[in-house]
């Protein structure tokens, strides 16, 4: 029954996000802040599912005491400060919000590129400062400009569309073969776009082949006065070799939104004694430096809200892992829970020989409509629907499915 369900969400999670979870008549229970470890610890022994942000900190230790947990969801992006094969281990399912705040990114990155051909940091800084400079020197219109895209994605092929409308062309470099968005024309090899465009922005995952994949060969192969921007991760970009490369003139200019080391909160970070490159980078002209505000919009959170609202309810209901981050992603479609006859057997066991055999002769005597697994890793995730069952007979099923030595966690939802 629903009305049992009992939600801790901390962290202020979005009323976005509040609102689906109430409207399902769940209990739940919303705190604007993170807990102190040891009253984390009381609070989750009682709650089938928890709500964080970045802050929270789910590790073993806190995990272990979280009895009744069957699912986590990361009102956020990142999913780092969850332990996520412990969760798995344990049948706790973990959701995250991946692509909600792609558009807000794209419109950061249009508006740097503007802010990068204008010169408008500095002027804006200049006149801050008290001092009025006016200059048209080296300032340009983007109409006819060639942007190229490193990583043809949620974010860069949304930037390629808004590009585009402001008269730029556009080029994109990626990995996989991608269907171009309007005129927009994809080039084989990343020196061909380095070639080519006159704004460079990069839109990669962290990978190991992404690791400093601008360093100082990438940044000769550039148009001489191009810009760069980076608004993906840190690692992606050799900043002492772009220092160097705005030095000495090679490029005109520089976006940074993501560092390779960035700290947990506001406050101090642009110190030599965390990033030995501080000075210089500050130093620079027409290079503009923001903390990671790429995805941070109202718009963004909602949708955050939204995406991890519906998974959790998704998965409470009806067991579908579609998103989950630390399981194989199974569903079915054909619930009818309505009907008195039918149930839906969930059993998250551990990948070993046998267990299926095991599992069919337990739900044999029964007719088993549709049935999925699929496993990630050591953990395993059975569904099944089933008609033709009794209440009375659930609690033997269930009871029989918990017996058996590769259990994780059993759910029947009739
Ligand atoms: P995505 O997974 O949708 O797209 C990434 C694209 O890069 C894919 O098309 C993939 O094929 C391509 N790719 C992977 N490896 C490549 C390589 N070696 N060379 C060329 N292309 C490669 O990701 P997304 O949602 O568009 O996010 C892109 C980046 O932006 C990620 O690093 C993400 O973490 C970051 N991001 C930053 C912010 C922010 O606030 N600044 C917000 C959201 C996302």
């Amino acid at each position: 029954d629903t009305t049992d369900i009992k939600i801790l969400l901390l962290e202020n999670v979005n009323q976005s996000g509040r609102d689906i979870l109430l409207d399902q008549g769940y209990q739940v229970e919303s705190l604007k802040t993170s807990l102190p470890e040891d009253q984390l610890i009381e609070k989750i022994r009682d709650v089938h599912v928890i709500g964080i942000r970045s802050k929270t900190k789910l590790n073993q230790r806190v995990l272990r005491e979280a009895k009744n947990l069957i699912v986590v969801g990361c009102f956020c992006i990142g999913t780092n400060q969850v332990d996520l094969d412990y969760a798995a281990r344990h049948g706790i399912a973990v959701f995250n919000s991946p692509f909600a705040n792609s558009r807000s990114v794209a419109e950061l990155v249009i508006a740097e590129i503007i802010t990068l051909a204008r010169q408008l940091g500095d002027r804006s800084m200049e006149l801050h400062n008290g001092t009025w400079n006016k200059v048209s020197a080296r300032c340009w219109e983007i109409r006819g400009k060639t942007l190229g895209i490193i990583g043809y994605g949620h974010i860069g092929s949304q930037l390629s569309v808004l590009a585009e409308a402001m008269g730029m062309s556009v080029i994109y470099y990626d990995v996989v073969n991608l269907m171009a968005l309007g005129t927009a024309k994809q080039v084989a090899t990343l020196p061909e776009l380095l070639g080519e465009a006159d704004f460079v922005t990069c839109h990669v995952p962290e990978l190991p082949e992404t690791k400093n994949m601008i360093g100082a060969a990438q940044f000769e192969q550039m148009k001489d006065g191009s810009y760069l921007i980076n608004a993906s991760r840190g690692s992606v970009i050799d900043i002492p070799a772009l220092i160097n490369a705005s030095r000495n003139g090679k490029i005109a200019g520089a976006a940074l939104d993501v560092y390779p080391s960035e700290p947990g909160g506001n406050g101090d970070y642009f110190t030599n004694s965390l990033n030995p490159w501080a000075e210089d980078l500050r130093s620079l002209k027409n290079i503009i430096l923001t903390p990671h505000i790429g995805g941070s919009t109202e718009e963004a959170q909602r949708a955050i809200g939204v995406e991890v609202g519906e998974a959790l309810v998704r998965y409470v209901n009806s067991g579908v892992t579609l998103g989950a981050v630390n399981m194989p992603e199974v569903n079915l479609r054909s619930l009818t829970l309505d009907e008195r006859d039918h149930a839906r057997v969930i059993y998250i066991h551990r990948n070993v020989p046998g267990v299926l055999r095991k599992v069919n002769e337990i739900l044999g005597d029964h007719n088993v409509d549709k049935q999925i697994t699929d496993n990630k890793g050591d953990v395993a995730y059975l569904m099944a629907d089933i008609s033709n069952v009794q209440t009375s007979e659930i609690k033997e099923i269930s009871d029989s499915l918990e017996a058996l030595s590769s259990r994780i966690l059993t759910r029947i939802l009739y």
